[in-house]
């Protein structure tokens, strides 16, 4: 899978993808759910009782964004722009001896918004899977649908193997593109460190894994691997985020956190998306129909459009040069 991405990266440099769009993608399977929004647990199951991946209403760390808040800081910061061919062994032997220094929405290379100023906004939504986080929010896929809306899904493992047939629909549509979010949806840590109360992998070996099966999965179901990986709640620490760009994969974060983890109202989505400035990355849901994300997403894409703003995939911005 990663000899295969290399592959791809190469088409992208030459231009043969344009866009980013997949051209005659296979027919694939459908994804999971959300657990793990940062900002607040909740989604999947919101959170306190979702094992995998939510973030517990109510028990976001310092380090995350509450409701409607934004994440500042760096902006992109290195991203590889080749994918070297590394297999577990390998990365125990690379990584396994070092110990973290950070534990949060950044670290190296980790990419947290648009590097820009300009009009353009991308929304991402997280289907995190597992118990009570494998649902499908089709009025909003049905939205940005209709609307014309791009976005970038991150899918998790578990959320594909409860969604087939959604995912398959998803994946044959250039509107949206697909990327990871996890295997089991953990946090990104070489300690076993939590994040509202879901524990991380717990060392080197455990972050390749937990990266690299999902990626296979979605290799094999898209026919290419994609771009981008979202760590289940989104936290990591620096081993961990090193370890993502050296299997040659571009590790996300967001910089908007527009759904508190699917446990919003729609009021506080659409006021939180609206205010959200040129460049951003905005998190929210799409494994929570019962959430208020879809409403809220409704009510403030039209404002942004109105307001000059337009809608990109991640890999419309964010290319591999
Ligand atoms: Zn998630």
């Amino acid at each position: 899978m990663i000899a295969s991405r290399r592959v791809v990266l190469a088409a992208l440099a030459a231009g043969a993808l344009a866009g980013c769009d997949r051209p005659g993608r296979p027919g694939s399977p459908g994804r999971p759910g959300r657990p793990g929004s940062p900002g607040s647990p909740g989604s999947g199951g919101r959170i306190a009782s979702a094992p995998a991946g939510s973030h517990a209403p109510g028990t976001a760390p310092t380090a995350a964004p509450s409701p409607g808040s934004r994440v500042t800081g760096p902006t992109t910061s290195a991203v590889p722009t080749a994918a070297p061919v590394l297999t577990r062994a390998q990365v125990v032997v690379r990584y396994g001896h070092l110990r973290p220094h950070t534990w949060g929405f950044g670290g190296p290379g980790v990419i947290r918004d648009l590097a820009t100023a300009r009009r353009v906004i991308a929304l991402t939504f997280d289907a995190c899977g597992g118990p009570g986080g494998s649902g499908y929010d089709s009025a909003l896929i049905g939205f940005l649908r209709r609307r014309r809306v791009p976005a970038t899904l991150f899918l998790n493992s578990r959320w594909i193997d409860a969604n087939p047939a959604a995912f398959a629909q998803l994946a044959a549509e250039p509107l949206f593109e697909i990327a990871n979010h996890g295997t089991r949806h953990l946090p990104l840590s070489v300690t076993g460190r939590s994040a509202y109360g879901i524990p991380g992998t717990r060392n080197a070996g455990q972050v390749y894994d937990e990266v690299a099966t999902n990626q296979a999965k979605l290799g094999r179901l898209l026919g290419v691997p994609p771009l981008f990986f979202r760590a289940g709640t989104a936290y990591c620490d620096d081993v961990a985020a090193r370890i993502v760009a050296d299997m040659g994969d571009r590790l996300v974060s967001f910089s908007v956190n527009g759904d508190g983890g699917a446990t919003f109202t729609p009021g506080q989505v659409r006021s939180t998306v609206t205010a959200a400035p040129g460049g951003s990355i905005v998190l929210c849901h799409m494994n929570h129909p019962e959430s208020g994300t879809a409403q809220g997403i409704a009510a403030a894409v039209p404002y942004l459009l109105a307001s000059g703003y337009r809608f990109v995939r991640l890999c419309d911005e964010l290319r591999v040069d």
